[in-house]
């Protein structure tokens, strides 16, 4: 997927799955206010709690997870970086009575395609 879920609450930073995936071993953030999961497109990404979303960029994670010994310096950047909330990030940061409410859409799709996100529909009252 290699995108990850920050909680602005607690700073933890958990790495996203596919649903599918996720439903198989759900799991928050350290604080637990926090969780979400990649759509069935692999692009989108769903996040539920006061989350934002960060891309990491794979080159460098597999570099960094090979032996020691082949890493040339010892140490190895792996960059990540701020993906703006709206951009294929489908926040839903309020919880009420009737469940989670997306408080954030998607703006890319409608932006680069003219035709509004195929997940604009989206609902998942129980996360
Ligand atoms: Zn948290
Ligand atoms: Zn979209």
């Amino acid at each position: 997927m290699g995108k990850m879920l920050g909680c602005t609450n607690c700073q933890d930073l958990i790495l996203l799955h596919l649903e599918p995936e996720y439903r198989k071993q759900p799991r928050t953030c350290n604080c637990g206010a926090c969780h979400g999961f990649g759509l069935a497109d692999q692009n989108h990404v769903l996040l539920f709690g006061p989350a934002i979303a960060l891309g990491v960029f794979y080159p460098d994670k597999d570099e960094a997870f090979r032996p020691q010994s082949q890493i040339e310096s010892g140490y190895h950047p792996v960059r990540l970086w701020r993906i703006p909330d709206g951009d294929r990030i489908i926040i839903a940061s309020e919880k009420s009575e009737s469940g989670w409410k997306v408080t954030t859409p998607c703006w890319r799709c409608q932006r680069t395609t003219g035709s509004p996100c195929e997940f604009s529909r989206i609902s998942y009252p129980d996360g």
